[in-house]
């Protein structure tokens, strides 16, 4: 069983807690900026028996904020949900931008266009994003020959031909999608930073975090559903205001102290699964509507796609795989939460594409003739 060396150990202090009350001096040599080994911590801060090393623990406000910057076993937990903050942050500045058709086309003009003017370019500067299997792409936008008269006159993604009319459709339901997958990363990679700090940040920032997926959930279903039952109107209702409720309820439930307690540990895992699940339905409901349009069908493999990647980072959470076969190997770099959350930005841009493609076949379907 390989054991790494923690940096700047200090060999002599091995605290017996037995659960008398802290020294000061105990209290001394946790604020200075050391990093400890699992058997050091205190009972708030255990959670984890197979990353052996590289701790920290109550350190002071400053010093944890800059651990940001240095080495430990948290670093990288807190910069992949960072570097997915960002990843979306920049999705959310090129989508307010007033010259940006939201779509998968928008995006992949931005990439692709040396025209793309940051500091807004005119309509003209559009070109034209060519579609990797032109007969797919005729079969998405010709399937449809119904165009309203308010329509606005752009280039498309999926469009082989160039021009093709079709409607501006509202961006604030993608909007809600980016704030929310913003909120849970950012969440997330504070929680990581902070929650060392002391027993009442720990408390805190984990409970910011479940509320903060809980949100992402609640903010994901709203870009699908409302340009996907866009006529359909009732349905769009019922379906963004259940998930509404029943996201609000978990985030009310989940910001209790009483259930961020352990052994609430599987009702919190229900409520999310409950959540996330609840989209088969109206998912279901989507491909019984449209499933004669490519774009959603590809949208719903995005969708399955999603899924699996946030099954796969919930199998590698929940099984502490790989430092569970080789205990201490994996504490800086490579264990399971790190893994973790590498899977929720992939399942989170996965569900971009799902939702820039169901906006691309909305925009090209304006009329609700289909
Ligand atoms: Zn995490």
């Amino acid at each position: 069983m390989q054991k790494r060396r923690p940096v700047r150990e200090s060999s002599k202090t091995t605290p017996e807690r037995n659960g008398k009350a802290l020294d000061s001096g105990e209290k001394k040599k946790r604020s200075e900026r050391r990093l400890m080994k699992f058997e050091e911590l205190p009972r708030y801060l255990k959670d984890n028996e197979y990353i052996h090393n590289h701790y920290r623990c109550e350190w002071s406000l400053t010093e944890t904020f800059l651990s940001a910057f240095s080495w430990h076993n948290e670093t990288l937990n807190i910069w992949t949900h960072l570097g997915g903050f960002l990843i979306f942050g920049w999705m959310m500045v090129v989508s307010c931008m007033e010259t940006t058709e939201v779509g998968l086309a928008g995006f992949v003009n931005v990439f692709s266009s040396k025209k793309f003017n940051f500091l807004g370019g005119s309509s003209n500067d559009r070109v034209t994003i060519r579609w990797p299997w032109p007969s797919m792409a005729k079969a998405v936008y010709f399937s449809s020959d119904h165009h309203d008269s308010n329509v606005t006159h752009t280039s498309s993604f999926l469009n082989p031909q160039g021009d093709v009319e079709y409607e501006t459709i509202p961006k604030w339901p993608w909007l809600v999608f980016l704030t929310g997958a913003m909120t849970c990363l950012i969440c997330s990679s504070m929680s990581h930073l902070f929650a060392c700090h002391s027993r009442r940040f720990n408390l805190f920032f984990w409970r910011l975090d479940y509320a903060g997926i809980s949100l992402m959930i609640v903010c994901s279903f709203f870009a699908p559903i409302y340009y996907a039952f866009s006529c359909h109107t009732n349905w769009r209702l019922f379906y963004l205001s259940s998930i509404s409720i029943l996201g609000l309820l978990a985030i009310f439930a989940l910001l209790s102290p009483a259930l961020s307690a352990p052994r609430f540990r599987s009702f919190r895992a229900a409520l999310f699964l409950t959540m996330g699940f609840s989209g088969v339905i109206p998912a279901s409901h989507v491909l019984y509507l449209h499933k004669d349009h490519p774009n959603v069908v590809i949208a719903l493999v995005y969708e399955l796609a999603m899924a699996v990647l946030y099954a796969t980072g919930a199998g590698f959470y929940v099984s502490r795989i790989p430092e569970r076969w080789k205990p201490g190997a994996f504490d800086i770099a490579g264990h399971s939460h790190q893994i973790f959350h590498v899977f929720v930005v992939l399942g989170a841009l996965a569900h971009s594409v799902a939702s820039l493609l169901i906006m691309d076949f909305r925009r090209a379907s304006p009329s609700c003739a289909f």
